[in-house]
């Protein structure tokens, strides 16, 4: 019910009740200069979506959404587009000992694997590249595409997708990160990364931010 957009004036409405509330429609009316009448189907839009409240002989006086209220609502606006980071990509023939170089210097934990046309084949963890380090085998020589987790099994996500429903993806998969791809009719083109740090950042933020981004 509180999802509606106000206008201009019913905004200014709700100031002036949550500034000098309890207040009458008449001292509302004069403050803006305006007359009761004119006020009067703003204040009811108003009361009967829950953000003022009216009781006779007091007057107006805000109701306001509760804290959880506002938080969820500014949490369910946020898209992934808001927090995400440049993506990290390996070629899938590059050595896993390349790819552990990689890793390091480009400091992230979850690099995307790509075919020569770029499209999104694999994403390595931290974890893959430390399987493979303690097996026998030559990591210079070892490709990345051997021991990736491959296409079609990767969890990913798009840039306007909510920030929320990502979280709940690296939750039930258990994983760190998601590439942010867009789906072409050739395949598909990693154009982001969106991780756990990412949202711990948006998280941060809304809780310093009451209006959220
Ligand atoms: P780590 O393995 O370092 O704990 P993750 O939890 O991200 O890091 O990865 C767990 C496993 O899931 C790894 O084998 C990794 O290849 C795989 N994985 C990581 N991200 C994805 C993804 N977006 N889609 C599918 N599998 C993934």
């Amino acid at each position: 019910m509180n999802q509606i957009e106000l206008n201009k004036r019913q905004e200014t409405i709700v100031q002036i009740v949550k500034d000098n509330g309890p207040i009458t429609g008449e001292q509302i009316a004069e403050r803006l200069n305006l007359t009761r009448a004119t006020l009067r189907p703003d204040l009811a839009i108003l009361t009967m979506a829950g953000f003022l409240d009216a009781r006779p002989r007091v007057g107006y006086f805000y109701t306001g959404k509760s804290g959880t209220q506002l938080l969820s609502e500014n949490l369910l606006k946020i898209q992934v587009k808001d927090y995400q980071s440049i993506p990290v990509v390996v070629h899938e023939n590059v050595s896993v000992y390349d790819a552990i170089c990689t890793m390091f210097l480009e400091d992230v934990g979850t690099l995307f694997v790509v075919d020569r046309a770029s499209h999104l084949v694999g994403v390595l963890s931290r974890k893959d590249l430390l399987r493979a380090s303690i097996g026998k085998q030559e990591l210079t020589t070892l490709p990345v595409n051997i021991i990736m987790t491959r296409m079609p099994n990767i969890t990913v996500c798009e840039k306007d997708d909510l920030l929320v429903d990502v979280g709940l993806k690296l939750i039930e998969k258990q994983i760190d990160a998601v590439p942010i791809i867009r789906e072409t009719t050739e395949g598909l083109e990693v154009v982001g990364r969106l991780t756990k740090t990412n949202i711990t950042k948006a998280f941060v933020e809304l809780a310093s931010n009451e209006n959220g981004p």
